[in-house]
């Protein structure tokens, strides 16, 4: 590889992405698919429901993105129907992102030991099981390679008050995109995870005292500055690309350092 052609490997231009995880214009996967539309890329999005069409056509529209598919991971048959669809419209696929997680409420506010069966699982099934789905489903359209991302966060690895049942979750998803990456790695298709400091989303709204773990990313980081879905789309855009070609399997921290501090 020459310097010359450094450019190139940063740019996504004639690259075919879908992102899966926009709620609304403050959602990571918006950042990460805004990053991914100004590096060249042409994407695909889906929403969860109705209710969420139209926050998500807003910032779809703005992208732009090629297409946008309903998508409830949860619900048997709809993974499967959004890529039936990106292989009818594009017949392959270079990229996927996942910015997608979920628990109920009841479990995610109480003690991990006091998790339900029924909350863990559906924890598990759209956190981190949807992100094998997903993974499975786009082998067969990267046959020239490609590469998965996955969003995850450091309370997988250590204990990060109220982050609960998410915890668990989070540490299965990491395991999981390890697995997924030396299975896949033979198919050159790469699988990292990008792992953002606590930023304020929907998501993150579901979380009992979110803005104590602001205050607390903001003192504990050496910069003192919070992670912002720019940020994210930053590293995204790096780690789908070809300049991260010999980068799988990683989980690649965007918090300013919050991480290194025990
Ligand atoms: P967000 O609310 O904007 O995005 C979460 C997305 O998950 C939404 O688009 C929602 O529709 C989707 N989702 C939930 N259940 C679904 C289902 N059954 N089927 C399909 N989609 C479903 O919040 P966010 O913070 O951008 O979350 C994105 C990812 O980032 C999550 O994996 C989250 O755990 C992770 N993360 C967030 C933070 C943070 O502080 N916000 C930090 C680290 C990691």
């Amino acid at each position: 590889m020459t310097a010359a052609a450094l450019p190139a490997m940063f740019s996504l231009a004639g690259k075919r992405g879908l992102v899966l995880g926009i709620a609304n214009e403050h959602s990571i996967a918006t950042g990460c698919a805004r990053a991914f539309a100004a590096c060249g890329a042409t994407l695909a999005a889906t929403y969860l429901d109705e209710k969420a069409r139209p926050h998500v056509a807003a910032v779809a529209e703005a992208l732009p993105v090629a297409f946008l598919l309903p998508c409830d991971v949860h619900e048997p048959g709809a993974l499967e129907a959004v890529f039936a669809e990106v292989a009818l419209r594009w017949g392959r696929l270079d990229f996927l992102l996942h910015s997608i997680a979920f628990a109920p409420a009841a479990d995610l506010h109480g003690r991990v030991v006091d998790s339900s069966p029924e909350g863990f699982a559906l924890a598990m099934d759209i956190s981190c099981h949807s992100f094998l789905r997903a993974a499975r489903l786009a082998e067969p359209l990267m046959p020239q390679g490609g590469a998965l991302l996955a969003v995850t966060y450091q309370g997988s690895g250590r204990v990060v008050p109220h982050y609960n049942l998410m915890g668990p979750v989070k540490a299965a998803l990491e395991s999981a995109v390890r697995y997924a990456a030396a299975e896949l790695g033979p198919r050159g298709i790469r699988v990292n995870a990008i792992s953002p400091g606590p930023i304020a989303t929907r998501a993150a709204g579901g979380i009992e005292h979110f803005n104590e773990m602001l205050d607390t990313a903001a003192r504990e980081a050496p910069e003192h500055r919070l992670a912002t879905i720019e940020d994210c789309g930053a590293l995204a855009a790096f780690l789908v690309g070809d300049a991260a070609r010999m980068l799988t399997g990683t989980l690649i921290p965007v918090d300013g350092g919050q991480h290194l501090l025990a």
